[in-house]
């Protein structure tokens, strides 16, 4: 015998719990279940800790899909206001950073606080530990409209394993059947690939999924040249033949990190190169011409010490002089050719680098790819292919920009799906 819900949800993240409040509202009986020791652990770790829950200026622009339209209903009809209001009605304290992310004064639980109060306030019930075994369909015309069967099992601690009892299955049926179980990113919160291989039982097709709002990491010489400035920051601008994006890069031992190699990363596929404007207000090909004739005796260092304020430090300047012009390091700029200061401008505001590959799912903030979205109703994020199935969230294709954008899509699909389950 199963226990019947109107509603179960598969993963107690950020989009499952919106939509678990949001269909509780409407006096749906809500159940959500999670294999997790807790709810909204990615909640929880985002923003630094202090969740960048959403941004003043949400457009679809800032999400990148296979269909680019997919986001624009959930997003217009859940603005990033809509979840402020009830941010405000919590009293959660939150500031906006640059770019109009707003985050947590305190702390990432007060949102994970609100959402479960609110999902407490709507009658939901949030089941942790439990696996999913299986899901199948089942016809059912009775009162309940039953469509979907669960069958699932409480996770075992070491404990449990001993007692036999604990491995005993549990039944659940629903009329409506809501995935959002995210992406990969980070395998040690939860992440797992049940919403992908859930979509696949029903028929739906995958774009393929890849670590993204990743570090980028280097091998060979590039590497070794990049370890050695590990630490050092600094405004760039960052691009590729698909976009570009002016904000800081930071120097890591295993490569580029910061929020202008984040952001490159949603459009980066393997084997591309990356160019990076290191100088982006001034055009060095013409200074170093200009100081040429106004100053033939100086070096390049100096030219680009003494004129680029503090944006190139030092540590880089002489990393670059090492791998770019050791050989005319002391020559004055009246012995250089032009070509040659030509070329030198062109590469500092344009360096090009050939990433070996990115962290990977260990530290990528999401998944970029995942379930087709031509598949799936923008409206309601109903399945084509199965009445009563609905996916929501990252594990649909629909990736947005650092800066809270994926939290908002995670709050809007999760509205629009809650709304008609
Ligand atoms: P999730 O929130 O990941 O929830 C999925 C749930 O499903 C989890 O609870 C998981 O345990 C459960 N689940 C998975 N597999 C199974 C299974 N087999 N059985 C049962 N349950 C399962 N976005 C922002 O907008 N702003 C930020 O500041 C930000 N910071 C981030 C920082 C980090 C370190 C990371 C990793 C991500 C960050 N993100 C941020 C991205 C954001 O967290 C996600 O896009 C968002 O949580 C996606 O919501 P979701 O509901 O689709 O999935």
């Amino acid at each position: 015998p199963s226990t019947h819900y109107d509603v179960i949800i598969i993963g107690a993240g950020a989009s499952g719990l919106y939509c678990a409040l949001t269909a509780g509202r409407r006096g749906r009986r809500v159940l959500v279940l999670d294999h997790a020791n807790k709810a909204g652990k990615k909640i929880l770790m985002s923003g630094g800790g202090r969740c960048n829950f959403t941004n003043y200026f949400v457009e679809p622009e800032h999400f990148i899909s296979a269909n680019q339209h997919f986001c624009k209903s959930a997003l217009s009809r859940y603005p990033s206001w809509e979840f402020i209001s009830m941010v405000e009605h919590h009293k959660v304290a939150y500031h906006e950073r640059e770019h109009g992310q707003l985050f947590c004064d305190d702390s990432a639980q007060d949102i994970l606080t609100m959402l479960l109060d609110e999902c407490a306030a709507a009658g939901v019930q949030i089941r942790l530990n439990t696996e999913i075994k299986q899901v199948q369909t089942i016809n059912d015309n009775g009162k309940d409209n039953a469509r979907f069967e669960l069958i699932t099992a409480k996770k075992l601690g070491k404990k449990d394993v001993a007692n036999a009892a604990n491995t005993s299955k549990t039944y659940y049926s629903c009329e409506s059947l809501v995935v959002a179980t995210g992406g990969l990113s980070i395998p040690t919160m939860g992440a797992s690939g049940l919403g992908y291989e859930l979509a696949q039982q029903f028929g739906h097709t995958l774009v393929t999924t890849d670590p993204s709002l990743v570090p980028f990491t280097f091998t060979d010489k590039t590497g070794e040249l990049l370890r050695a400035l590990s630490g050092i920051s600094m405004p760039v601008v960052a691009s590729n033949t698909r976009t570009s994006f002016k904000l800081p890069l930071l120097f890591t031992h295993r490569g580029l990190s910061g929020p202008a190699m984040l952001q490159l990363s949603n459009y980066w596929q393997t084997g591309e190169h990356i160019t990076i404007n290191l100088l982006p207000d001034i055009n060095v090909s013409d200074l170093l011409l200009a100081h040429k004739q106004s100053h033939p005796k100086q070096l390049i260092r100096t030219v680009l010490a003494d004129n680029t304020d503090n944006a190139l430090p030092k540590k880089l300047l002489t990393a670059l002089q090492t791998t770019l012009w050791d050989d005319i390091k002391d020559t004055e700029l009246a012995n250089i050719k032009d070509e040659r200061l030509i070329e030198l401008g062109a590469t500092l505001n344009g360096w090009q680098l050939k990433p070996s590959g990115t962290e990977g799912y260990r530290t990528a903030e999401v998944t970029r790819g995942g379930i087709k979205t031509d598949e799936v109703s923008s409206k309601t994020m109903q399945s084509n292919y199965q009445d009563g199935l609905y996916f929501i969230g990252e594990v649909l294709d629909v990736t947005g920009w650092l800066g809270g954008y994926n939290f908002q899509w995670a709050w809007a699909s999760g509205f629009v799906c809650g709304e008609v389950v």
